[in-house]
């Protein structure tokens, strides 16, 4: 059977892939977007819905411009992607805090910060370190416990369901083709001519892009491309509605556009592990109940775990194949915070049929030691 011929194929239509792949249908390409299905491991649907910035790219500017610059679109994305779905996506971008429960927490915060400032250079990058009395006032029923916080301007949240629906909606609505159930079993190379078979049909591109999260790392060696990620894990817990009581997300507490909390997350290097651990659960909840005592008079209605995408060094890799030009790939841990990048940025330049130089430090050859060398 002929292959459906496309301008573009993406594989992957969680957060990663739906910005890429509404992006380059932004850009006339006649794109289709691939993707297993719910069996498949999906962070976008399990994620905490920050859009961070603060913690990001300590050692690796380049990384804190990206995720700088991705934040700068989110208010542009966030407007666009509602007029065009009619869906709220809850963007707030006022700040956020990194709280400290202990002197050694505020002083170990404290250095973090100062050295990405000095880092940024001519960049620049706001910080506050803010001590108790003066956080009390910013945050209402702040628990005796914590001493102090990081702030910076550019932090906020999203609904990150919103998110990815809006993404999608936008892309179909579009023109762009949307195929579930559609996971890439086999795959052709050449330059600029990618074949590959799913259960839903075979599709043919001179442009592909794989964003397929952790399938990323099977996946592309067959297209010249290394994307050596593995999954970490994070469990988050929700409670029933409260009034609107936090102005502002941390790290670990926020409080959505619906009224709940969420509390994350954990960092867990336990493989393909998908189940929720009772301990890991209880820390979550007692961080935040020593941060906000108030969170503890309230029910928590869910739970779940999710799996990261995560690269040996936690930055996100993007590479255009050298032996098979026209292959491209994207990973990263912080898809909701880089969509404004992936959709605005990343997009244009896949379209265009080359990465800009600012992408160069997040090539996967920096894992490559031999050749570094
Ligand atoms: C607990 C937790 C908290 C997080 N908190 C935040 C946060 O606060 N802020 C933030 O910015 N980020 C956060 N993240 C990270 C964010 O969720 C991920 O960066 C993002 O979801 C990655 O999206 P993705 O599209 O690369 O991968 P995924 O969401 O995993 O999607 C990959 C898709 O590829 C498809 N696929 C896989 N293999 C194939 C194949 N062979 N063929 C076709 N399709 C395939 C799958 O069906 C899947 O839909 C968090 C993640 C977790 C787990």
């Amino acid at each position: 059977m002929n292959p459906r011929r496309s301008d573009a194929i993406v594989i992957g239509g969680g957060l990663v892939g739906a910005a890429i792949a509404l992006g380059l249908r932004d850009h006339g390409l006649d794109t289709v977007l691939l993707d297993e299905g719910d069996i498949a491991h999906r962070a976008s649907r399990g994620n905490f819905g920050l859009v961070w910035v603060q913690s990001k790219g300590l050692g690796a500017p380049w990384y804190q411009r990206w995720t700088r610059g991705s934040a700068g679109e989110w208010p542009a994305l966030a407007a666009d992607l509602a007029t065009r779905t009619g869906l709220d996506l809850a963007l707030q971008q006022p700040g956020g805090v990194h709280l400290c429960l202990s002197e050694e927490e505020f002083e170990d915060r404290a250095g973090r910060m100062a050295r990405m400032q000095a880092e940024a250079g001519n960049h620049g990058f706001d910080y506050r370190m803010i001590r108790a009395p003066e956080l009390r006032d910013m945050l209402p029923g702040l628990g005796p416990s914590v001493v102090g916080a990081s702030f910076t301007p550019y932090d906020g949240h999203a609904s990150p369901l919103a998110l990815l629906q809006a993404l999608h909606r936008a892309f179909v609505a579009q023109g762009g083709a949307y195929v579930p159930e559609a996971k890439v079993t086999a795959a052709t190379a050449a330059p600029h001519d990618f074949g590959v078979e799913t259960p839903a049909g075979a599709f043919a591109a001179p442009r592909i892009v794989l964003a397929a999260g952790l399938g990323n790392a099977e996946l592309a060696p067959r297209f010249g491309l290394a994307a050596p990620v593995r999954p970490q894990r994070g469990q988050v817990l929700v409670t029933e509605r409260a009034r609107p009581v936090l102005p502002m997300p941390t790290t670990t507490v926020r409080q959505t556009g619906e009224g709940t909390i969420m509390l994350g997350d954990s960092m867990e290097e336990v493989g393909f592990d998908i189940r929720q651990s009772p301990p890991v659960m209880a820390e979550i909840a007692r961080r935040a109940a020593l941060s906000f005592p108030w969170v503890g008079d309230l029910s928590i209605v869910r739970a779940w775990s999710a799996l990261r995408v995560m690269a040996p060094d936690g930055l996100p890799i993007y590479d255009q194949s050298e032996r098979f030009p026209g292959a491209f790939t994207a990973n990263c841990h912080s898809g909701v915070t880089l969509a404004g990048a992936h959709a605005r940025m990343l997009a244009p330049m896949i379209a265009a049929g080359a990465l800009d130089p600012m992408l160069d430090p997040f090539t996967a050859r920096r894992f490559d030691v031999p050749r570094a060398a």
